[in-house]
């Protein structure tokens, strides 16, 4: 019941020529994608409106990596949900771990960020993960609980069932150490069983992804899990090839 999402986050690699590049590139090595499989790239801001137009008569979805959570106003340097989805995006990545570390994003924090893009109909995939300290001393399921609650917090099951979580354990994030499959589904299972908690059935139509050095070497392993429902891709999504063969697998197990 749930279509795998395989979304590339660029994060703040690249210009307009790679971004130009990169997505031609793409379209080459995949011309058509599978209706069972959702494809998201998420290009640094600079370049969603080029994406949007290159992308535009394809099925590739377009998604920004970050938002202000009020719609207008004296927020230097901002950039709200209503602009995103004027432009043409349908996701946004939230709470992403180098937003909660380097720029101080709380759990409140990204909870207003989820029910602004909410209210503009643009999906958020909202983060959560366990720093490598945060495992090691046996935390990390009452940390993910914490971050998963605060963002879920007040939804109805309308909403709930909008937002795609992403599991990103922090130490597997760019460090080329990712997840074995048994720890991602372990946490999957755990973070499905608390949104069943809150909005019972309708847990099991939303969308769990894996982050965490996912690459071609791993995606089949991950991908087979029971509630990894795709991956949000980082270092792997800026090299076509890559991320084109992570595509290719979760159409072949869709
Ligand atoms: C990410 O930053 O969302 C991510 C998963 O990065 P990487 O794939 O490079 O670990």
């Amino acid at each position: 019941m749930r279509k795998f999402l395989i979304a590339g986050n660029w994060k703040m690699n690249g210009g307009a020529e790679f971004a130009s590049d990169l997505l031609s590139s793409i379209k080459e090595h995949k011309p058509a994608i599978s209706e069972d499989v959702d494809v998201l790239v998420c290009p640094p801001f600079i370049s969603l409106s080029m994406a949007i137009d290159q992308l535009h008569e394809t099925d590739l979805l377009v998604g920004a990596q970050n938002m202000h959570q009020a719609d207008e106003g004296a927020f230097t340097g901002e950039i709200s949900a209503k602009m995103l989805v004027e432009a043409g995006c349908s996701y946004v990545i939230l709470g992403h771990s180098e937003r909660r570390a380097y720029f101080h994003e709380t759990d409140q924090l990204i909870h207003e960020k989820t029910k602004n893009a909410l209210a503009h109909d643009l999906a958020p995939v909202v983060c959560v993960g366990e720093l490598l300290e945060e495992r090691k001393s046996g935390d990390h399921f009452n940390v993910v609980k914490g971050q998963v609650q605060a963002a879920f917090d007040g939804l109805s099951s309308e909403e709930a069932v909008q937002i795609v979580v992403a599991y990103e354990p922090v130490w597997a994030i760019g460090t080329g150490e990712t997840a074995s499959p048994e720890q991602a589904q372990e946490m999957h299972a755990f973070i499905r069983s608390i949104l069943k908690e809150h909005f019972g059935e309708i847990a099991d139509a939303i969308r769990i992804l894996y982050g965490g050095s996912m690459k071609p070497g791993n995606a089949g392993e991950l991908l087979q899990q029971p509630d990894v429902d795709g991956g949000l891709i980082g270092g792997a999504s800026l090299d076509a090839e890559s991320f084109v063969s992570i595509i290719t697998t979760a159409e072949s197990l869709s």
